[in-house]
């Protein structure tokens, strides 16, 4: 089965790729030739990954599904949120977010430092529209650590290992985080749905 992951982001493609298996292969926007820059403006982390996968499915024709992810912070708010990747600006990479991030924080106490990971992945295939989500709780250190991973990794510590994202390896971070919890979803359905049509 061909199923097209709207994106290109390479360390998304090898955390799905290495999740899903052989059974099923994932194509990206660039397998597909699509190099269009693709608008993200829902206010929702769900509207976004609704939006990306209607792009795809309505120009190109390909079964698809997109992902939107937000950190969410209890003590801003739930920001960054559906920000979270330009928090700092339009232009900012991890670095200027995690410094924004532990600016807004300072003298918060450790107690109130919560914060998650939420993933929304929408799957258009055929007819149908599905909706997958996952989560990851924790708090944001004080500092950043380590160098593993991407985006917040380094400042965010997930409550069921206490050791940041960033100084876990892939394998252990592949099953907990958010994304991948929303991702085993979204396979246990494919893997359903392809037996029920057999
Ligand atoms: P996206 O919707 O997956 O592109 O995620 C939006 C932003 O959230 C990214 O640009 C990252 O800053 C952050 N993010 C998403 N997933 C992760 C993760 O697994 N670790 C750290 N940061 C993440």
């Amino acid at each position: 089965m061909d199923l097209v992951f709207a994106t290109n982001n390479a360390h998304k493609l090898e955390e799905i790729r290495r999740i899903v298996g052989d059974g099923i292969r994932i194509l990206s926007l660039r397998d597909i030739g699509c190099h269009d820059d693709i608008p993200e403006t829902a206010e929702t982390l769900e509207g976004n990954a609704l939006q990306k996968a209607r792009w795809v499915k309505e120009r190109y024709g390909y079964d698809c599904f997109a992902d939107d992810t937000g950190l969410m912070v209890d003590a801003l708010d739930g920001a960054p949120g559906i920000y979270s990747a330009r928090y700092a600006g339009p232009q900012c990479d991890a670095e200027a977010n995690m410094e924004l991030l532990l600016k807004r924080l300072e003298g918060i106490p450790d107690d109130r430092r919560t914060a998650a990971f939420h993933t929304v992945i929408a799957l258009l295939q055929g007819d149908g529209t599905h909706i997958f989500t996952g989560s990851v709780h924790g708090r944001i250190a004080r500092e950043k650590h380590g160098t593993n991973g991407f985006g917040y990794d380094p400042v965010f510590v997930p409550d069921e290992t206490g050791v940041p994202f960033a100084e876990m390896s892939a394998e252990a971070k592949n099953l907990i985080s958010h994304r991948s919890r929303a991702t085993r979803r979204l396979i246990d359905y494919l893997a359903s749905s392809s037996t029920n049509n057999e």
